[in-house]
């Protein structure tokens, strides 16, 4: 299969989902995680009108972002270390992973440097799995409170990663879970603005996080599959 098949296959998935779930296609933007792929493989998604690029590790973002930054909409995906904000703040468009005031304070000092604001996700461990990031969801509230100090910290939504698994139940009960505190915290008016925005589903699980309200999906290997 090529790139060009791969995308519409996709498109044809989440096409479905929307359907079975009633919703608009509009408001699903998937982004294209090019850990796996090279440069020019990132270009020719890129061409293919493909916008919106995910890369999880800070040194095999950077090459791609200096060759291709016009080209799209970057998307920092994976656990951000501290000392690494630099590298990353005033090039990214997107960080999903903001998980811990330390980090937050980083990305905060910076974007002040800059002059510019960042839009961050708030990631949330909602399946509690020992193995993943994010911020434990009896700690959320309290959490986004003391992230509104940041003022240069833009917060538009949450993200979570459903656990590896065939039980499709629980993979349902973990986006729907992020959606119910997205909701949760909304109603509480703990933001100044609705937070909108959820990132969930990968290529194993996308459509049911469609189905849950995802309104970007992140997919790797289901896109760059040979
Ligand atoms: C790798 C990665 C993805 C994409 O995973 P696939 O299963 O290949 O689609 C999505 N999100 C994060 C945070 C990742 O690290």
């Amino acid at each position: 299969m090529s790139l060009m098949e791969n995308i519409q296959q996709v498109k044809q998935k989440i096409k479905k989902a929307c359907e079975i779930s009633q919703r608009n296609e509009n408001e699903i933007k998937m982004i294209a995680v090019t850990k796996y792929v090279d440069i020019e493989q990132t270009r020719e998604i890129l061409e293919l009108g493909i916008q919106h690029i995910g890369e999880n590790r800070v040194q095999h973002a950077l090459p791609k972002y200096e060759a291709l930054s016009s080209m799209g909409v970057w998307h920092f995906i994976g656990h951000l270390q501290t000392n690494k904000v630099k590298q990353v703040i005033g090039k990214f468009d997107y960080i999903h992973s903001l998980d811990r005031l330390s980090l937050a304070e980083a990305i905060d000092k910076r974007a002040k440097q800059l002059q510019t604001k960042v839009k961050c996700f708030i990631q949330v461990n909602i399946s509690g799995e020992e193995s993943k990031g994010g911020v434990n969801p009896a700690e959320l509230i309290d959490f986004c409170k003391s992230i509104r100090q940041y003022d240069s910290i833009q917060v538009i939504g949450f993200m979570t990663m459903a656990p590896n698994i065939k039980n499709q139940d629980l993979i349902r009960s973990v986006f729907r879970g992020l959606r119910e505190w997205r909701d949760q915290i909304n109603q509480e008016k703990i933001f100044s603005e609705p937070l909108e925005e959820l990132s969930m589903g990968m290529s194993n699980d996308f459509e049911i996080a469609i189905e849950e309200g995802a309104t970007f999906i992140r997919l790797g290997t289901v896109l760059f599959k040979n």
